[in-house]
Formats: structure tokens, C-alpha cells, sequence
């Protein structure tokens, strides 16, 4: 099977199970990402600021960009215009950036909160305390600007699937609670659980991911 079929059967089965597919195009060519699209994928996703303005400099405007990783407040602004979701904010700095930026640029941006579920040591990610903190109606009606929409998270890169499961599970609780605590709340719509990879993706839906970011496997590899 070419890339392309299989970029559409794949596509085409999450969308009937209502699981978005985002294709993680990071280090990939241009070319390479042009069968994603011929296949009728629209949402890509980078993980830098960079790579992400030169590939949607060169696309149509009906592909939706999304940011997964690591986002610095200073390059918010180049993203701000356009950016369908930010995946990645874990701090209430880049979040008030963000807000600034989408006053600028008159519009609301939707943006999911970063949780800190793997077993492996990295700066990214909330603890859960902090989640909890940032996603108050305190702190959120702060920030017009933006619209939460719920959680990111990335399991342990393991093949011990309890792990995983555990991780998985452990971000979807989180994620219940959010849109419980937020279900009244006129600034956020929690409807997005981004998690799973081209790894450990049919575990993240059977544990309620409904959005996925896969890169590898589109790209054979
Ligand atoms: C690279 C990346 C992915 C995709 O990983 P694959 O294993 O290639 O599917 C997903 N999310 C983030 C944040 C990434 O950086």
C-alpha cells in the first residue's frame, strides 16, 4: 500500500470513530507531505515555530496547523494569526502571550494544556497541581483571548503497555475532571483529549483520546 492509501484508510477509520488524525509533519519534506493532503488529511501539526511557517507558506489555507511541541513566548506572535490549536501551553506566561497575541489579531485561539504523565524527566508539562491551577475560572477569565479546550499528554516511550495504559489513563481522569469543573464555564470548551502517537495510538483510544498525533507511521518510518 502507498503512503497516500494508507494515510487515507487511516484517516478515513478514525474520522467513523471520531478520533481526529493530526499529521506530525516535523522533519519531513514538502513533497513528502503533499500525498497527506492529496489524501484529504487537513490537520498538520509541527513542533517548531520555523518549519511550521514554511510549510503552511506553501499549502492551501483549508489545512489547519497545529503546534505540539514546545512553544517560547517569543515566537507566539508568528503563529498567533493563523494557528488552529496550540497543543503545548504549560505555563500561565506563554498563556498571557498568547492571549496578547490573539488580541492583537483580533480572534480567539484555541489552545490545550500540556500534562506531565510519563515516567521520563522533561521541563515540559504540567504537574497535575498546576493543571489544576491554570485551568481555574480565575485564572482563565483573565485571558478573552483564548479558549481552553482541553489536555495534551505524551506516555512513556516504552513497551511496557500497563504503563502506558496507566499514563493514558491517568491523563483522561484529568481530562473528565476538567470538563466537570469547566462544564458551566463560557470561556472554555473541553472536547479535545490529544494524546497517542504512531506507538502507542490504539491504546490512546481505547483509553478516550480522540484527537492523535502520528507522525512516523504516515511516513513509513
Ligand atoms: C514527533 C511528535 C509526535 C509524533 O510522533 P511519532 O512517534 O512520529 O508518531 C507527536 N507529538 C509530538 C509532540 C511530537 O513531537
Amino acid at each position: 500500500m502507498t503512503a497516500n492509501a494508507f494515510a487515507k484508510r487511516l484517516h478515513e477509520e478514525l474520522l467513523r470513530r471520531g478520533v481526529t488524525l493530526v499529521a506530525v509533519t516535523k522533519n519531513q519534506t514538502l513533497a513528502r507531505l503533499t500525498p497527506l493532503y492529496d489524501a484529504g488529511l487537513r490537520d498538520f501539526g509541527e513542533n517548531r515555530v520555523q518549519e511550521l511557517l514554511e510549510k503552511r507558506a506553501a499549502f492551501p489555507d483549508d489545512v489547519r496547523w497545529h503546534l505540539v511541541g514546545h512553544l517560547q513566548t517569543n515566537k507566539v506572535k508568528a503563529i498567533a494569526p493563523f494557528v488552529h490549536l496550540v497543543h503545548s501551553i504549560d505555563s500561565e506566561k506563554v498563556l498571557a502571550e498568547l492571549n496578547h497575541q490573539g488580541v492583537a489579531y483580533d480572534r480567539v485561539i484555541d489552545f490545550l494544556l500540556q500534562l506531565h504523565v510519563a515516567e521520563e524527566e522533561t521541563k515540559y508539562g504540567l504537574r497535575d497541581n498546576e493543571l489544576i491551577q491554570l485551568s481555574s475560572a480565575d485564572v482563565l477569565s483573565k485571558y478573552p483571548n483564548v479558549r481552553l479546550r482541553g489536555l495534551m499528554a505524551m506516555a512513556t516511550n516504552t513497551d511496557n503497555e500497563q504503563q502506558v495504559r496507566g499514563e493514558f489513563a491517568k491523563a483522561h481522569g484529568a481530562y473528565q475532571a476538567m470538563r466537570q469543573r469547566l462544564g458551566g464555564y463560557a470561556n472554555a470548551k473541553v472536547d479535545t483529549l490529544s494524546m497517542g502517537m504512531s506507538g502507542d495510538y490504539e491504546l490512546a483510544i481505547e483509553c478516550g483520546s480522540n484527537m492523535l498525533r502520528i507522525g512516523s507511521l504516515l511516513f513509513g518510518g
